[in-house]
């Protein structure tokens, strides 16, 4: 007996469409999205693409009208309801260019909620191209199957971040001076969580001083080597979504 294609093609291509999506709703693409379906990813008239708008869940379309740099995809079914991420957001003090694209891409991978730029007194970088970003978030989404892209927030600076910081929310603080073992702590404050990472030259004490004053602040060690800044940032998200995140709740595909 023949298997039974699986539907939708896992080999549909997805895109993030910032049109709002549902049944028999038609979205003519041109421009970027129009270019990859058409000429990196061969998409012909009736071909099934995968659509997701952040808001609706992800929805089967067909494509039709397909011409030599548009077409128009047709929303025919949701694949799969809009997702919820574990509530967890990553503050991260701006680092060179292509660190912080590497970050945010590995943010969303990884089901960060929300991305915070934070501004600190050693920061190198003084500004982040936040459509730069976006555009890695919204990369990393399509590829890795996200239904929702992170949030994504104006840079802030770490006195402004502290001085509005949910009271509710624990900050766990990367503290390459030292701070508890991750696992007791995270273990100790399930959510809602945030970490806050610091740059490539690290906090100054006085900014140390103020982060542990916050109620909410838990120092945490990232053990006994001093990590990169995007590396801390990506192995401790990732740390804390098995321990805490919906990698518990994975069923095996
Ligand atoms: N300039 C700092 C120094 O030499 O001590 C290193 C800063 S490190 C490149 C950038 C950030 O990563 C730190 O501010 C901290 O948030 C985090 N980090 C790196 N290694 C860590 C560790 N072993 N424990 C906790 N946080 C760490």
């Amino acid at each position: 007996m023949p298997a039974t294609p699986a539907w939708p093609p896992r080999s549909a291509p997805r895109l993030f469409v910032e049109a709002t999506l549902g049944p028999d709703v038609a979205v003519p693409l041109d421009g970027n999205g129009a270019h990859y379906l058409l000429s990196v990813m061969r998409v012909r008239d009736g071909d099934i693409v995968l659509l997701f708008d952040g808001q609706s869940g992800e929805w089967a379309a067909v494509a039709e009208q397909v011409r030599k740099r548009d077409l128009v995809l047709r929303c025919t079914q949701q694949t799969r309801p809009l997702e919820t991420v574990p509530d967890f957001w990553l503050c991260a003090a701006p680092i060179r260019k292509g660190r912080i694209d590497l970050v945010a891409e590995k943010a969303c991978e990884l089901g960060v909620a929300r991305l915070v730029p934070v501004l600190t007194e050693r920061s190198v970088v003084d500004k982040v191209n936040l459509d730069r970003l976006r555009a890695h978030l919204v990369e990393a989404a399509e590829q890795c199957g996200r239904t929702a892209l992170p949030d994504l927030a104006d840079m802030v600076t770490l006195p402004a971040l502290l001085e509005s910081w949910p009271e509710n929310r624990a900050l766990f603080f990367a503290d390459e001076t030292g701070g508890l073992p991750m696992d007791q702590c995270f273990a100790a404050n399930p959510g809602p969580a945030a970490l806050l990472v610091g740059p490539e030259g690290g906090f100054t004490p006085a900014e140390r001083d103020r982060i542990r004053a916050l109620p909410q602040a838990r120092p945490i060690s990232l053990g006994p080597r001093i990590l990169r800044a995007e590396t801390a940032a990506i192995a401790a998200t990732a740390c804390w979504m098995a321990a805490n995140g919906d990698w518990t709740r994975c069923e095996t595909k």
